[in-house]
């Protein structure tokens, strides 16, 4: 059996960027506040338009972690650097749009192709 370790973070808004090693143990501990039907087939947790986790009103998620359905994307977006960073940057643009009281912006992913990609792992 593997061992599990349980940590209780309080905070008003939670944005989680932990990609994807740690999959058993937000599962398995069932994170406080993440609604159990949150994850995929594949352990991955749903997010809406503006990463807020689907049946939550303050965790959000980016990056490999994140399950984000779009009309263009409709399987999920490519698990690769560019996703996490764009989605990181589009999710604080967001946070301070919704302390002015702006509407949030739903975020795409603009496929730069792998050249751009490799170039982040110099
Ligand atoms: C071998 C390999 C090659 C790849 N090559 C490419 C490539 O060429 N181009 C490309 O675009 N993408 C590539 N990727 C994919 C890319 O690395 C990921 O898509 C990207 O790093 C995802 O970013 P992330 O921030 O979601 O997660 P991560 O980069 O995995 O970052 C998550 C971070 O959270 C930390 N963390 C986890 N749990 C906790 C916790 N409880 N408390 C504190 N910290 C925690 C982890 O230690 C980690 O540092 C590759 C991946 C692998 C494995």
């Amino acid at each position: 059996m593997s061992d599990i370790i349980i940590v209780l973070i309080y905070s008003g808004i939670t944005a989680l960027a932990i990609g994807l090693g740690v999959i058993p143990l937000t599962y398995e501990s069932n994170m406080e506040g993440l609604p159990a039907d949150c994850f995929t087939h594949v352990n991955q947790i749903k997010i809406n338009r503006i990463n807020k986790v689907l049946g939550s009103e303050n965790i959000f998620a980016i990056g490999d972690i994140a399950f984000m359905e779009t009309p263009k994307y409709v399987k999920g977006h490519p698990q690769d650097a560019n996703v996490a960073i764009t989605q990181g940057k589009y999710l604080a643009k967001n946070f301070k749009r919704i302390i002015q009281w702006k509407v949030p912006l739903d975020y795409e992913y603009r496929d730069l192709g792998s050249r751009a990609s490799r170039a982040f792992f110099r």
